[in-house]
């Protein structure tokens, strides 16, 4: 936890703050603070700063908190990512977070098992959660949106083009392999760093099939290739988005 979070609930008057669950735990054993230390806070959604420790005890710490910083600048990010497992997807959502991604779109593809959208992982409750940690991780208050699109066709079809406005596309395709065809007629391009909004889809563990990549490129999306390693998909996100960092 390189940050503490808080929002206005844990407040007991506008510069204190009280903890009392999993952030004064994590405290007690990991920061091990004394009243005077100095700890780094953020209201969600808001500003960052200090906290002074200024009482402390088994059951609660409490902090005079100082907010002087905005949160560190994110450019626009639009991550299309086909479901993953739920183990997968837990990582994931804390790994976005610390890429900066502003907006992270889950969508179906042949290639994702039914079951994926069953889990318990993709209540509104447990995905915010995990945003949370990876915001206490990367230091940030800001988490992006996160939407599901269980339906591959509508999404492409009817959200895409507006996700696409003003940004340039690209979906991440293992280019021709030597033991077979590739999927999908694409012409594939090496990602270069860019300032520009951007939008990235990555595929499921066993790629996107061909009917999906022709979709994809019929939105704008243009084929890229991370290399001639079949990369698992949260290592390919953390590539993608670090070859786009400008
Ligand atoms: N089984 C598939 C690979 C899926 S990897 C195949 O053999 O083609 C999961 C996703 O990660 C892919 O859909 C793609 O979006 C991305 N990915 C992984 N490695 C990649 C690479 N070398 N180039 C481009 N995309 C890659």
């Amino acid at each position: 936890m390189n940050l503490i979070t808080f929002t206005s609930e844990d407040l007991i008057a506008p510069d204190t703050l009280v903890l009392r669950d999993r952030r004064l735990q994590h405290l007690l054993t990991v920061n091990r603070p004394e009243i005077g230390s100095l700890l780094k806070v953020g209201e969600l959604g808001g500003m960052i700063g200090q906290g002074e420790i200024i009482a402390l005890s088994p059951e609660q710490a409490t902090l005079r908190i100082r907010l002087d910083t905005p949160p560190p600048p994110k450019r626009e990010m639009v991550l299309v990512l086909a479901l993953p497992r739920p183990k997968m997807l837990k990582r994931i959502l804390q790994m976005v977070v610390t890429l900066g991604v502003t907006e992270l779109v889950l969508i179906n593809s042949f290639r994702v098992e039914k079951s994926f959208w069953q889990s318990p992982w993709l209540s509104e409750a447990a995905i915010a959660e995990q945003l949370r940690l990876g915001l206490e991780q990367a230091g940030d208050t800001v988490a992006p949106r996160v939407t599901l699109a269980p339906r591959f066709k509508p999404f492409v079809e009817d959200d895409l083009p507006a996700l696409m406005q003003g940004r340039q596309g690209w979906v991440a395709h293992p280019a021709k392999q030597a033991n077979g065809p590739q999927e999908g007629s694409a012409e594939t391009r090496r990602l270069s760093p860019s300032t520009k909004p951007t939008l990235l889809a990555i595929g499921p563990e066993g790629g996107f099939i061909a009917y999906e990549i022709e979709k994809l490129q019929a939105a704008g999306l243009i084929c890229c290739d991370l290399g001639p390693r079949i990369l698992r998909v949260e290592t390919a996100v953390a590539v993608a988005l670090g070859q786009l960092l400008p």
